[in-house]
């Protein structure tokens, strides 16, 4: 079983100078062994046969394109070696030439290289290309070998004995595989990823012993719908009104500061402890709700979203005539795409899979298409359906709210993609049969319709005006009234 536990560090002034150093050199090499193996893609690509004139060795032109050029890329065997391994090869000659490297442990310079094989891996699996690193994108380093723990100490090669946290202890038996150092805005980090090789990895159950499903919609208002009729908040940590307001003066601070200057760095470092602290706090809650989640039944449905799409920006317009920008409702939409960002699904999905496979359960994943628009009871498909938080069924009249009417529809198409054979399938079933007319609904489905959120708002608002009158008057006018009545208070004539 493999595992990641995460800690603070608590590093010496010199400890910290240090690995600020470190991160530096490693961005320097980084970046150079990345503008290495563009240039040698070039140059191979215009050569053609740079292999062949080496080794006559038949390489087709789509593996070898991209390898390290500096070092030696054959090996004693006349077999060759792969672009990382060409590049590790070329460190001691780095270390040669600039001795400030030798104060950097080996594995870690290794481990910077190998990242860039990943990046360069991810491309070739159609992601991005692997960009050259500035500052604040190149945060961190990775031990693979020699990191040894005591206590709430740790041992980091070359950086000596360190303290740490101890949130929370690593269980028996786990070793240490790799060891990351990140710095972050308020301080250092070490995230161990420890792996214990006699407990199996995490236990999977087969489609056919799921006993009960829960369908999630991932909302705004509330920020999961489940489908037995629960909701878990939205805290909206990042878009609330305070938060926004201190975002907005913390970010103005850093803009009116000079450039260059000592004080717009302090003004940007507090700006980022200020959404390092938002970031934190968004991740404990997410932790909190995939949990509450999982525990509820045997699988998980959730929609396949593309979030990366929904959250784009509106096309501009032009005119034709003057070629002027016109409006295109980017202004009205940029809210929504920030709320969307805050609420963050993907990353919630992301731990509710990890805490489902973690507990033996399942998380399915179906198309979202018309989850929204169908009813759960006919199946009957229109847009007409919903009509913002209600849901009225264009052909058998059922009412619901619209955001668990989404999390049935998620639940039962994942019970038919999936061939799942749960025995408790939806209650709505039963209802199918007495059809409700639209003229005369039933009185207890009438009352959906009464959302709770009315009531609250209503609640809301008597809440504000008693604390707006309370700021208005100097103290209370009740009480103090209540001081001078000597006859009616019985305080009064106690002490008396
Ligand atoms: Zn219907």
């Amino acid at each position: 079983m493999l595992l990641g536990y995460c800690y603070k560090l608590r590093p010496n002034h010199h400890q910290s100078e240090k690995i600020d150093e470190w991160i530096n050199l490693l961005r320097a090499t980084y970046n150079w062994s990345l503008r290495d193996r563009i240039d040698t893609y070039y140059q191979r690509y215009c050569c053609g046969q740079y292999c062949d004139l080496q080794t006559k060795a038949v390489i087709t032109p789509l593996v070898c394109l991209i390898g390290g050029a500096s070092g030696e890329p054959w090996r004693e065997n006349g077999k060759k070696r792969s672009p990382v391994e060409i590049q590790i090869t070329n460190l001691p000659s780095l270390k040669k030439a600039r001795p400030w490297y030798k104060d950097i442990d080996s594995t870690v310079l290794q481990q910077n290289l190998k990242q860039l094989n990943t990046a360069f891996d991810n491309f070739f699996k159609g992601r991005g290309f692997p960009k050259f690193k500035n500052r604040s994108r190149f945060r961190s380093f990775t031990y693979s070998m020699g990191v040894k723990l005591k206590g709430n100490k740790i041992y980091l090669p070359k950086l000596g004995w360190m303290k740490f946290y101890n949130s929370r202890p690593i269980p028996d038996g786990f070793k240490i595989k790799s060891v990351t150092v990140r710095k972050k805005a308020d301080g250092y980090y070490v995230s161990l990823r420890i792996e214990d090789k006699s407990i199996p990895a995490f236990p999977v159950k087969n489609l056919e012993e799921i006993q009960t499903i829960t369908g999630l919609d991932m909302g705004l208002g509330k920020l999961v719908y489940c489908s037995d009729k629960s909701a878990i908040d939205n805290p909206k940590f990042a878009t609330n009104k305070t938060a926004k307001r201190l975002q907005k003066i913390r970010q103005r601070r850093v803009s009116r500061k000079n450039k260059y200057s000592k004080n717009k760095q302090k003004a940007q470092q507090r700006l980022s402890r200020f959404q390092h602290k938002i970031a934190v706090k968004r991740e404990a809650y997410q932790w909190q709700t995939a949990k509450k989640i999982v525990d509820k039944s045997d699988s998980i449905a959730v929609e396949d979203l593309q979030i990366s799409n929904m959250i784009k920006r509106c096309k501009p317009k032009y005119d034709e005539k003057t070629g002027r920008f016109l409006k295109n409702g980017q202004s009205a939409k940029r809210a929504l795409n920030r709320l969307i960002a805050d609420a963050s699904w993907y990353s919630l999905t992301q731990k509710i899979e990890y805490m489902a496979a973690k507990s033996g359960k399942i998380v399915l994943r179906v198309n979202p298409r018309c989850t929204s628009q169908q009813c759960s009871v006919c199946h009957h498909i229109d847009p007409a359906n919903r009509e913002g938080e209600k849901f009225l069924c264009m052909n058998c009249g059922h009412i619901d709210d619209a955001n668990f009417q989404a999390s049935l529809n998620i639940k039962n198409k994942a019970i038919n993609q999936y061939q799942l054979n749960i025995k408790n399938r939806t209650s709505s079933k039963k209802k199918c049969g007495d059809k409700v007319g639209r003229d005369l609904p039933e009185p207890k489905q009438l009352t959906l319709f009464e959302t709770p959120t009315n009531e609250l708002t209503l609640d809301k608002r008597k809440h504000h005006y008693a604390r707006m009158s309370k700021r208005s008057e100097p103290g209370n006018l009740l009480r103090q009234l209540d001081l001078f009545d000597q006859e009616n208070n019985p305080r009064n004539s106690a002490t008396l």
